[in-house]
């Protein structure tokens, strides 16, 4: 014989923080300034973006370098299904871009006017575009083909990074 057991709904809320550790730096610059940092090894000049606070290769530890807003997207896919957090931006793509001066590639979203898979593959160039409402996470900014920029960051909810100069 299987037991009946009784069931109740019920609800937790819980608040939490967590912290970005050694990484903290990346997150209040694009918050504060618009800039995307990432990091560079002492000794072997591999620059990591998204940042590392040691080196993948040696070991050492890295220090903190302004990363240019454009670059490359190395590759890319569309995406149909999301959690509700982005369900309002489908369809949006998602790549890995590597960012001029970087050696690695940082995963981001990748918003279009047109969102056509020809306008957001391997090759083309993007640039970052900030939300003007910042919390300091890697939702504050996301990337569009290069040729969208100024129509992105003249929408009232957006904006342009402060560091395309690197
Ligand atoms: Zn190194």
């Amino acid at each position: 014989m299987t037991e009946n057991y009784h069931e109740i709904e019920d609800q937790i809320i819980m608040n939490y923080k967590y912290s970005y550790g050694g990484q903290s730096r990346f997150f209040i610059e694009l918050r504060d300034n618009k800039r995307i940092l990432g990091s560079k090894c002492k000794e072997c000049g591999t620059t990591y973006c998204p940042p590392r606070v040691a080196c993948a290769k040696c070991y050492k530890p890295t220090e903190w370098v302004t990363i240019k807003d454009v670059g490359e997207i190395k590759v890319s896919t569309l995406v149909w299904y999301s959690t509700s957090a982005f369900i309002q931006y489908i369809p949006y793509a998602v790549g890995y871009i590597q960012l001029e001066g970087a050696s690695t590639a940082i995963n981001q979203g990748i918003f279009s006017e047109s969102l056509v898979p020809s306008k957001i593959k391997a090759g083309k160039k993007v640039r970052a575009v900030f939300k003007k409402e910042r919390e300091g996470k890697i939702t504050d900014f996301f990337f569009v083909p290069i040729d969208e920029y100024e129509m992105w960051i003249n929408k009232p909810e957006y904006e342009g990074g402060g560091a395309s100069d690197g």
